[in-house]
């Protein structure tokens, strides 16, 4: 383990950084990582967990000091969220929409916004990332939900399905087109919608493979009036945001499928070097060996790629929509296969839930799908490289 354990080793963070990431460290000792079987065996949202999380302040660790928070840099948020992935993945959802959910509001939201709404977050609110609609996914200009003028109002009608935190948000930043701005593209816009507007309406509540504390799940908007003062930027700046957005998540679901990589390799290391078969430890045999090289290997130059993009954003970079699509496309994929291959390790004992990496294999499926399926990734990259 001295290979990876070098290069967490190895990241730059300020004194009050690395402090943070030891409290975070005994929150997930304490208190994530024991309760995270119980949380996926039952389902249910895990308030214990988000109550520890605001004890600690952890939102405050992306607003601004201005608005209650007390900011660290992006690589201290990617080094907290990789952290807490290892110990509980479904309570990392919830955390890391937040900060997916709230970052338009902090870079497109006007001073009045950000002093009004951003303390709320700061404290401890939760916020959700209203995009997806049934019939637009992958292509989310395909979104029907409708922004309508009236006065000092805005009118909103639609829906919304796949909404991580929906049933338990403060603000829900929602994506929808103006409607009098001719253009699929050109007419989406954002705005801030508060809990408990008249119309808001929580749907059905996903049953899902993994993650399954996290709540995702449907929202309709029936004439909901929203101020207009709550519009981010002006009519038919969506799509600017939502790209700038997924800049600053797509990294984050990178370290969140890392995280759960890590964890899963960790395990299965441990237990092939006390399981013993045909009278010797599992992990003598080459085969095995082949196996860990390769997840090791994966782990490692994925886990620099991610701290080199953190840096990157830190420094000021906004071009980095290609190697944020790799680093989350290779992260997941990763995530995928290392956590298949530790179930794999486990033999039969791998499959049942009495180990940890039945439940990270669960885990790790979703990074591959949202926030850009691992398909569309790959066609924005591949798609980079043409000669206009
Ligand atoms: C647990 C969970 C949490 C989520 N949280 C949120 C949230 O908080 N906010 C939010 O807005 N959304 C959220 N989502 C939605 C998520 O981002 C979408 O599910 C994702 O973008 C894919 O859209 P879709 O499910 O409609 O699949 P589709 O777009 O219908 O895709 C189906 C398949 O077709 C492929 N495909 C589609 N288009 C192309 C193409 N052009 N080229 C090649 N292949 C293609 C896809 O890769 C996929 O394999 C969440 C989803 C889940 C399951």
């Amino acid at each position: 383990m001295k290979v990876l354990r070098r290069l967490d080793d190895e990241l730059q963070l300020a004194e009050e950084e690395r402090l943070m990431l030891d409290a975070v460290r005994a929150l997930c000792r304490d208190q994530l990582a024991p309760n995270a079987a119980g949380h996926d065996r039952d389902g249910a949202f895990p308030r214990d967990n988000v109550k520890a999380i605001n004890q600690l302040g952890l939102n405050g660790m992306f607003v601004p000091d201005a608005y209650g928070g007390s900011q660290l840099s992006y690589l201290a948020y990617l080094a907290a969220v990789r952290e807490m992935a290892k110990a509980c993945a479904a309570t990392t959802m919830i955390w890391a929409t937040n900060f997916h959910a709230v970052k338009p509001l902090i870079d497109f939201g006007n001073e009045e916004q950000k002093q009004r709404l951003l303390p709320r977050v700061a404290k401890g609110g939760l916020v959700s990332l209203c995009i997806t609609e049934p019939t637009a996914g992958s292509d989310a200009t395909g979104m029907r939900t409708r922004f309508t003028p009236d006065g000092d109002g805005i009118v909103v009608q639609g829906g919304k399905t796949f909404i991580t935190n929906g049933d338990h948000a403060e603000l829900y930043i929602l994506f929808g087109k103006w409607s009098e701005i001719d253009s699929d593209k050109g007419a989406i816009s954002v705005l801030v919608m508060e809990k408990g507007t008249p119309g808001l309406r929580i749907g059905h509540k996903e049953d899902k493979m993994g993650q399954r504390a996290a709540s995702t799940v449907a929202l309709s908007f029936e004439d909901c009036r929203v101020p207009r003062a709550n519009l981010l930027c002006e009519p038919g700046d969506g799509l600017k945001i939502l790209f700038s957005a997924l800049n600053k998540s797509r990294p984050s679901i990178a370290a969140h499928a890392l995280g759960i990589a890590r964890a899963a390799f960790e395990e299965a290391t441990a237990y092939i070097n006390q399981r013993q078969q045909s009278g010797r430890h599992i992990i003598e045999f080459q085969g095995i060996q082949f196996m860990l090289a390769d997840m090791a290997t994966d782990l490692a130059l994925c886990e620099n790629w991610l701290w080199r993009i953190g840096r990157m954003i830190d420094g000021g970079e906004e071009d980095i929509g290609i190697e944020a699509s790799m680093l989350k496309m290779r992260a997941s994929d990763i995530a995928m296969s290392i956590t298949t291959d530790a179930v794999q390790l486990h033999g039969g004992y791998g499959y049942c839930k009495d180990f940890p990496v039945e439940r990270l294999m669960r885990d790790a499926k979703i990074t591959q799908i949202y926030e850009g399926t691992n398909q569309i990734h790959r066609q924005l990259i591949g798609r980079s490289f043409i000669e206009k």
